[in-house]
């Protein structure tokens, strides 16, 4: 997919950079930095298009470790960022992405390991000292493993965690299935999360471009949990069509005829939800989408969203076959307000604690974490 790598001239030399670029095929080129490079002059829907193909290798001067940004006024889950790039060669038509960033290019960030890395690394230390669970995640601003077989940075990444022997885990969250190699390469340690964003057969193939079909993520998952790590799914997003929910009941099957309930340490549902902004933009890129028609409000936090008795009623049914198969799995919903969460599932998360903490005790449960001894294995 990807046709050029572009590295700026204070990006060389760094570890990421030597690996991508010893693992590269295609054309390579030096660029003084990403600011100044003269990107085609074309509207931003093209200009998308065209740095999907590109992946640039920067050097990043920001944080690379801090919170996930979550959003104003719903409830979030506390989970931490390692931020290792921005973009996806992958193209959903509902991509968050498209308008959030306002940058082309896939990017990574060069000095990861030597400046990033670090950062983390503190933060594993501390919850060490202080016993407390640390939930980490790379798939906010990229697919996790999307750029891995030219980066390898999951795997690097996944290795480091697991030697810290914190009382934390890290999720890597995707779209795409594994390969048996990648995968045996991997430490096996149930405190490294492998977990796929799902939705149903017909939206994988039409709105979710580049994508692994939705039984090649369930078998990579079954996989993975055979092998020892902990497994996670996202529902999210939900796109609520007139058959909606009843297209998602047979993914919620399939998931447990594949996957062992005990390996799954999380399920998220999450509907259909943008800024303003996204509507746009993602119709001039992908015309023939329909997932845009529906009747949508602006919520508390600016973002559009169905109405709340259509998310309540996807939710409520969906969360209701979860726990027929699997009474134990922590299913949560991402960025809803207590209302809907009493109404879908009848509890708030402040009854358990609140929802970070409901999260934790799902980790510890399931990722087997022991906060001040060694490696779980
Ligand atoms: S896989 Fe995730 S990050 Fe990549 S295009 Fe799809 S929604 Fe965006």
């Amino acid at each position: 997919m990807i046709q050029e790598i572009l590295v700026e001239e204070r990006a060389l030399g760094y570890k990421l950079t030597r690996q991508v670029l010893s693992r590269a095929s295609v054309t390579i080129k030096e660029i003084p930095t990403y600011e100044d490079y003269p990107f085609p002059f074309r509207p931003w829907p093209e200009l998308l298009s065209w740095g999907k193909r590109r992946l640039f290798l920067l050097r990043y001067q920001g944080r690379f470790f801090r919170n996930c940004p979550g959003t104003v006024r719903y409830l979030c889950c506390g989970y931490r960022i390692f931020h290792f790039g921005e973009g996806c060669p992958l193209d959903c038509s509902y991509c968050i992405l498209q308008a959030y960033l306002n940058r082309p290019g896939l990017k990574l960030w060069a000095n990861l390991w030597e400046e990033g890395w670090p950062e983390l690394e503190a933060a594993l230390r501390e919850a060490c000292q202080r016993g407390q669970v640390l939930r980490v995640g790379t798939g906010e601003f990229a697919d996790s493993l999307a750029l891995e077989p030219l980066c390898g940075v999951a795997e690097e990444l996944a290795r480091r965690f697991v030697e810290m022997e914190a009382p934390a885990v890290l999720e890597l969250k995707t779209k795409v299935a594994l390969s048996e190699k990648w995968l045996s390469r991997l430490p096996k340690s149930p405190r490294i999360i492998l977990s796929w964003s799902l939705n149903t057969e017909r939206m994988s193939c039409e709105e979710e471009q580049g994508a692994a079909p939705l039984l090649e993520r369930l078998s990579s998952a079954a996989r993975a949990a055979r092998e020892g790590f902990s497994v996670a799914f996202h529902f999210d997003p939900l796109i609520l069509y007139p058959e909606t929910p009843e297209d998602y009941l047979p993914v919620v099957d399939q998931v447990f005829q594949l996957v062992a309930a005990e390996r799954i340490v999380w399920i998220s549902l999450g509907t259909l939800r943008f800024i303003p902004d996204l509507k746009e933009i993602a119709e001039d890129r992908f015309p023939e989408t329909r997932i845009f028609c529906g009747e949508f409000i602006t919520g508390l936090d600016g973002k559009r969203r169905y109405f709340r008795p259509l998310r309540v009623a996807a939710y409520r049914k969906i969360f209701q076959r979860i726990k027929e198969h699997a009474p134990e799995v922590c299913v949560y919903l991402c960025m809803e307000s207590p209302e809907v969460w009493r109404e879908a599932f009848g509890f708030t998360p402040q009854e358990r604690g609140g929802l970070p903490r409901m999260l934790d005790e799902a980790a510890r449960r399931v990722c087997d974490l022991r906060p001040l001894s060694g490696n779980p294995e």
